[in-house]
Order: C-alpha cells, then sequence, then structure tokens
C-alpha cells in the first residue's frame, strides 16, 4: 500500500515525500501509521528499489493483507499517479470507498463522474472483475481497469481468459485491450481485436502511448489508426486452425468434425466464406468463425431454398442453447453487445460477396447451389477466385 492513515485521522501517501523526508517520519515514531480498513499500525518500507510503501504486520487479517503488492504493481501504481495528476485536479492513491469495500489503486475525483482506476498485474477471478465493475457503476463511478501483466505474442496475441475479460470497446478502437509495461512507461493498445481460436487473436492494428502522452478517456482519432489488417494472415491463421482440428483429435472437437463428415463435406476446403473474420463483433464467440458460421450453412442455408434472417438467428439461438456455439461475455462492456449484430453482419458479408441474394421480399436464397471445392485442386482454384473479393469486403471503414 502507498497510503496510510495517520492519528489525526489524515491520509498520509508515501509517493507524495522523498525517502529522505519518509526517513525523518519512520524516525519520529513507531506508531504513527495506520490502516485505513482496519487502523492496524503499519510499517513504512523504504528500500532503495521499490517505491516505498506501507505493509501490515505479518499476523494481521485485514483484507488488504492479501492483496499481494509486487514492486511491479507499486511503480505502476505511481507512474499512473504521476501522469493522471498532471491532467485531473484531484486523484487519489488508495481511496477507500466505504459503501464498496473497495479500495481501487487510484480515485480521480473529476467534474463529471469519478473514475476509479484498478491496476490488474495478477489475475484474479473474472467473477470479481464482473462485481467490482458493477459495483462502481451502481455509485456512478466510471471503473477504467489497466492491465500490467506481460502478453504472450507470436504472430499472435494469447490471451488468458482473465486477460480477455479485460477486453472493452469503443466505436473507434472496437474491441481492445490496454496494457501498461511500467518498466518502459509505454502503454499498448491492442485494438480491433479479431478471434482465431478461443485464446488467440489478429490485433489489427496496435500502437503504443508514451505515458506521458496517454489521456482519459483514450484519445485517439481515426486517422491514426490505418487499415492495418492483412487478410493473408487471416487465411493463413483459418487453414492453420483447420488442420489442426485434423491433427490433433481434440475430444472437444469430435462432434463437430462428425457433424462435417456426415453432411459430406470436407473440412479441409471448406470455402473460404465460411470462417470469416467479422468486423468488429466476432469477437463476441468463443466458438472459431469457422466452426460457428458452418453450422449457419448446415442448419439453414445448405437446406432450405429460402431463409430468412430470423430462421438463421434462431438456429444459432439453439446452437448456443445446446452448447455447439460458445459466447463471450465482457464484464467491462455495457453496449449491447448481442450476437443477432454479427449474424445480420455476416449475412450482408455473404450478400456483398454474392454468395447469397436478398430477394424483393426480404427472404435470402443461395447466389448458386451449394457445390464446393471436393478435391486440393478444386479448392486451389475456389481460393484464387474468392480472395480478392475477401480482400475488397475486409477493407475497413
Ligand atoms: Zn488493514
Amino acid at each position: 500500500m502507498l497510503t496510510a492513515s495517520l492519528k489525526n485521522k489524515k491520509l498520509f501517501t508515501t509517493i507524495h515525500y522523498t525517502r529522505e523526508e519518509l526517513k525523518e517520519f519512520r524516525k519520529k515514531g513507531k506508531d504513527q501509521f495506520y490502516c485505513p480498513q482496519c487502523f492496524a499500525s503499519l510499517i513504512l518500507r523504504i528500500g532503495n528499489q521499490n517505491v516505498p510503501h506501507f505493509a501490515h504486520p505479518a499476523k494481521s487479517s485485514c483484507d488488504h493483507r492479501h492483496i499481494s503488492e509486487s514492486a511491479h504493481h507499486l511503480l505502476s501504481k505511481k507512474l499512473l499517479y504521476d501522469r493522471l495528476n498532471q491532467l485531473f485536479p484531484e486523484v487519489y492513491v488508495e481511496y477507500f470507498l466505504k459503501e464498496l469495500r473497495q479500495t481501487p489503486d487510484l480515485f480521480i475525483k473529476t467534474t463529471q463522474k469519478p473514475i476509479a482506476v484498478e491496476i490488474q498485474c495478477s489475475s484474479i477471478p473474472i467473477s470479481d472483475v464482473k462485481s467490482r465493475t458493477i459495483g462502481y457503476r451502481q455509485m456512478g463511478i466510471i471503473p477504467f481497469w489497466v492491465l500490467t501483466q506481460p502478453i504472450k505474442k507470436s504472430s499472435l496475441l494469447h490471451l488468458t481468459s482473465f486477460q480477455q475479460s479485460l477486453v472493452s470497446y469503443s466505436p473507434h478502437l472496437h474491441y481492445y485491450l490496454l496494457q501498461f509495461q511500467p518498466e518502459n512507461k509505454v502503454f499498448h493498445l491492442y485494438t480491433r481485436l479479431i478471434p482465431v481460436t478461443a485464446s488467440t487473436f489478429i490485433s489489427a492494428y496496435s500502437l503504443k502511448i508514451p505515458l506521458d502522452e496517454f489521456t482519459l478517456p483514450i484519445s485517439l482519432y481515426p486517422s491514426q489508426l490505418k487499415d492495418a489488417f492483412i487478410p493473408r494472415v487471416w487465411t493463413t491463421n483459418r487453414k492453420k486452425w483447420i488442420r489442426n482440428r485434423l491433427t490433433y483429435h481434440n475430444d472437444r472437437d469430435k462432434p463437430f468434425l462428425r457433424e462435417v463428415y456426415f453432411e459430406g463435406d470436407i473440412l479441409l476446403y471448406l470455402p473460404l466464406y465460411i470462417g470469416i473474420p467479422l468486423f468488429p463483433h466476432a469477437i463476441l464467440f468463443l466458438t472459431p468463425p469457422v466452426q460457428w458460421q458452418y453450422y449457419i450453412w448446415k442448419d439453414v442455408l445448405k437446406k432450405y431454398r429460402i431463409f430468412s434472417s430470423k430462421l438463421v438467428i434462431r438456429q444459432v439461438r439453439k446452437r448456443i442453447d445446446r452448447g455447439d456455439i460458445k459466447v463471450r461475455s465482457f464484464p467491462l462492456i455495457q453496449m449491447e453487445t448481442d450476437y443477432h449484430q454479427l449474424i445480420m453482419d455476416y449475412l450482408t458479408i455473404l450478400e456483398e460477396a454474392q454468395v447469397i441474394v436478398k430477394r424483393i421480399d426480404g427472404n435470402y436464397c443461395l447466389s448458386h447451389t451449394w457445390n464446393f471445392p471436393k478435391n486440393f485442386h478444386e479448392f486451389e482454384k475456389h481460393e484464387k477466385e474468392f480472395f480478392p473479393i475477401l480482400k475488397h469486403i475486409l477493407k475497413m471503414e
């Protein structure tokens, strides 16, 4: 902790003082710093490496004691305080909210709604992210979560379910994740996240924001977000996902593979329009795009000569109820993100790609009878024809 209560109930925060000043305070007497929550006497630690901080004595039962605060966390808190204090006149460190029994790392009073900053370097249960977020909102407080954990990166982002729970949404950034790296004093913003599997994502655009340029809310203009999404990356990963299903024979995949097989379809040669990365809402489904889009084909598009969007949505709902399609939930996102929009986006893209046609009565039908690649040669031909169309329809605004 960085903040303690004094005998006169005033709050005392270490980062407002130099190490020398703190050492002077400490000399004055032992029992002068108290936990604002449990009122136990605290120990002031002033090392050479870490940010000076308070600690409970070893045998304490205070809730605060269990919050493991690494040097990394203390540093993040100090750096973010320094920056936010330049932007807002009233920023508090570890502000205890009695009604919620919550102590956000930083609390900002503004002319409008106050903001609670939660810095997260260790994983906590997603139910806690959810309940804290709801608690803040009920009190009219805007929660702002900052992830300071490292993120595993290859050509894709690998996000744990905890990290995914901190994904947020804005109309400009689409679904995004904000990470702060205290050692480099830089924020890393991963925007326009497209799911490849349940735990891997393409960030169509990611950028670094130096701490001294960071603002709250995040101010980035669409012009700063270039169209950086490469359909090639998508098709490569789509292919890889399919190959992995066929290679590893996971029990989890068996029901899906069986359905494809008994339909007489060949997973390896499914047309590219099954498994389209849909902007921005594809992330709503935990089930990968190839799989849920195939269900739509199997349940509706292959089955009915004429179909309505309502029928497609109804069939998807059945799949969700049966657990064939799994939905992601995002505790931080308030917008009504239901999957109906995602299904409509898929139909729109199929229409744009002239795979389906909208009739005058508002219903749809296939533009050609279902006839897809049966072998590698036919698939290559399809890929060559369809890739430019895919490139065109995936062009972001
Ligand atoms: Zn305490």
